[in-house]
C-alpha cells in the first residue's frame, strides 16, 4: 500500500500538510513527490522545496519526500506505488483532476487516484496565492503574521529570506 502525493509544493502550505496528515495513516508508505519542472519557473528550487517538506514531515514515520522528473506513472512504477493522492478544493480542481486520474490509470499499471476533499479552512489557499502575497508584502511594510494561517513557520522564514534577498 504505497502512495504518492505529487505536486509542485512551491512552497508547501498548511493545506498540503493537512492532506499529508490525513492520507499517511491510510497507507503503509506515503511518498510526497516534488515535481522538478524548471519550465514552471518556480520561486523555490527543488532542493529547497524538498528540505521544507522534510522538515515538516519529520515526525510522521511512514512519510518520505522525494523529487521526480518526467511522467508520474514512471516514477510510481519505480517506487512500486499503486496509489496517487490528490485533493480537491473546488469544481475547477475536480475538472482538472478527473482527466489526470484517467490518464495516470492508463499510463501506470493499476494506478489508482485517491482524492481527498480540502479542509474548509484551506479551500481558498494555494501556493500561488502565498507567493503573490509574500512577494508584494515583503517589498513594502508588511505585517507577515498573515502568513501564519497559510504556511508553517519554517516556510514563512524561507519566504522572508528569499524575497528580502531579491528585493531591489
Ligand atoms: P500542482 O502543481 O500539482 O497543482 P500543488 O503543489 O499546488 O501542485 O498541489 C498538489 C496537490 O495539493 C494537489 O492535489 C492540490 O489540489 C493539493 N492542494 C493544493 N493546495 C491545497 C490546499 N490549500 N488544501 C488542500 N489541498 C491542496
Amino acid at each position: 500500500m504505497i502512495a504518492i502525493f505529487p505536486g509542485s509544493f512551491d512552497p508547501v502550505t498548511l493545506g498540503h500538510h493537512d492532506i499529508i496528515q490525513r492520507a499517511a495513516p491510510l497507507f503503509s508508505k506515503l511518498i510526497v513527490a516534488v515535481l522538478h519542472n524548471p519550465a514552471k519557473n518556480p520561486l523555490f528550487t527543488v532542493n529547497e522545496r524538498v528540505d521544507m517538506l522534510q522538515h515538516l514531515v519529520k515526525d510522521i514515520p511512514n512519510v518520505e519526500v522525494a523529487e521526480y522528473t518526467g511522467l508520474l506513472a514512471g516514477f510510481a512504477r519505480e517506487k512500486n506505488a499503486k496509489y496517487l493522492v490528490r485533493s480537491l478544493r473546488s469544481e475547477a480542481d475536480c475538472a482538472y483532476e478527473m482527466p489526470m486520474a484517467q490518464a495516470n490509470s492508463k499510463l501506470g499499471t493499476d494506478l489508482e487516484t485517491v482524492v481527498f476533499f480540502a479542509a474548509p479552512a484551506y479551500i481558498y489557499l494555494s501556493s500561488g496565492m502565498v507567493r503573490e502575497v509574500a512577494a508584494v508584502g515583503y517589498t513594502s511594510d508588511f505585517d507577515d503574521t498573515v502568513l501564519d494561517q497559510w504556511v508553517p513557520a519554517a516556510v514563512k522564514a524561507m519566504l522572508r529570506m528569499k524575497l528580502a534577498s531579491t528585493k531591489q
